[in-house]
């Protein structure tokens, strides 16, 4: 489906990271983990780049998707967008998507890869769904982990859902992980891994080390689903 679509409002996550929300038209149905293409007018030229969509399908009204500022020109034209200003959307796309085809699911994400795993997560909370959910995200500071509160929240409204924040640049005052994830840290937060089915979203270094990491582990292929940001 292809539309143009009016901004209502932004929301910013961190200093660096802006969700972008649009009324979501009749007829558009996506599923959780898909992405859409964003086309603006950018002097003579339109530009289109691709964006996870954050919403969870269950808000029958927004569309919403969440960009890290680059400060480059696209990033800074979707910056300057403001309510009622119009970009063209076209979707859904994408293949690492969760419906509830699976009873247990480990969501690992690396800085703005958490765009997938926020919808995932805000749908089977939304649905009450039993899916049992352990998030490892990580990111360089505590101030770039987008998501936070409403990730604290959703833990307290949904006993299925286990957030586990992991930290490559972390203050002294940290008390959380501080490592890459690596095996020992898998072993250490999904002890049951080998029952689980696993997606994994960031930059593309980052998914290729984590898919390794589970092959290593033995995981098998066919329950490694992911999504690299590539163009990043
Ligand atoms: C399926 C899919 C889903 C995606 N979902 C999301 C999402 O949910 N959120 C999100 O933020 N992104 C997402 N992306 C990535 C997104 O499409 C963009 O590629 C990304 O946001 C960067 O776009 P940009 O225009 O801001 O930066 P670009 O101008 O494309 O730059 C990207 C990077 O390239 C380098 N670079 C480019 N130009 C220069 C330059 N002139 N000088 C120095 N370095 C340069 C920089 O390292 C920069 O960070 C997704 C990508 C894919 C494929």
């Amino acid at each position: 489906m292809q539309f143009d679509a009016t901004l209502l409002k932004t929301i910013p996550r961190t200093e660096d990271v802006v969700s972008f929300l649009f009324p979501r038209p009749d007829g558009f149905d996506y599923l959780a983990g898909q992405y859409i293409f964003v086309e603006l007018e950018i002097g003579e030229k339109k530009v289109r780049k691709p964006f996870t969509i954050s919403s969870s399908p269950t808000n029958k009204d927004i569309i919403e998707f969440t960009k890290k500022l680059t400060g480059h020109e696209f990033s800074d034209a979707l910056l300057s967008l403001q309510a009622g200003d119009t970009a063209g959307i076209e979707g859904p796309f994408g293949k690492m998507t969760y419906s509830g085809e699976y009873d247990k699911i480990a969501l690992i994400s690396g800085g703005i890869g958490i765009t997938p795993m926020i919808s995932i997560s805000r749908y089977c909370t939304d649905k009450g769904m039993d899916t049992n959910i352990v998030m490892i995200s990580s990111n360089k500071t505590e101030q770039d982990i987008a998501f936070r509160d409403e990730l604290d929240t959703m833990q307290k409204r949904n006993p299925n859902l286990k957030v586990v924040h992991t930290l490559t640049r972390a203050s002294e005052e940290w008390e959380g992980c501080r490592e890459r994830v690596c095996e020992s840290m898998i072993l250490r937060e999904i002890p049951d891994y080998r029952e689980r089915t696993f997606y994994i979203c960031g930059p593309p270094p980052m998914v290729e080390a984590v898919k390794e990491i589970l092959y290593q582990m033995n995981v098998d292929k066919s329950k490694v689903k992911y999504e690299l940001f590539t163009g990043y």
